[in-house]
């Protein structure tokens, strides 16, 4: 015997219904912080809190200035790199 459909598509529902609640990720209003320079701000997000190295209030982008201090590790990382393999 044929089990009737409309109950079929009730337990289908049913189920497609507490698959969709599943499937939504939990959501933050999410402070992120710079380590570049510890401005804080809020943004909508699956994670509680993000960090980022560099943001709007730092980026030479949107400052117009030139970070100095973050070239000169590069150079230095630079340096340090080559170094090493110099040697080896
Ligand atoms: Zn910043």
């Amino acid at each position: 015997m044929c089990p009737d459909l409309s109950d079929v598509i009730e337990i289908l529902r049913g189920e497609f219904e507490a698959m969709k609640k599943n499937i939504h990720p939990e959501y933050f209003q999410a402070k992120v912080v710079c380590a570049g320079c510890r401005n804080s701000f809020t943004v909508g997000s699956t994670l509680s809190e993000v960090a980022v190295p560099v943001c709007s209030a730092c980026h030479p982008f949107y400052t117009g200035k030139q970070s100095l201090v973050d070239s000169e590790v590069r150079v230095e990382r630079f340096r340090r790199k080559y170094a090493k393999t110099s040697t080896s």
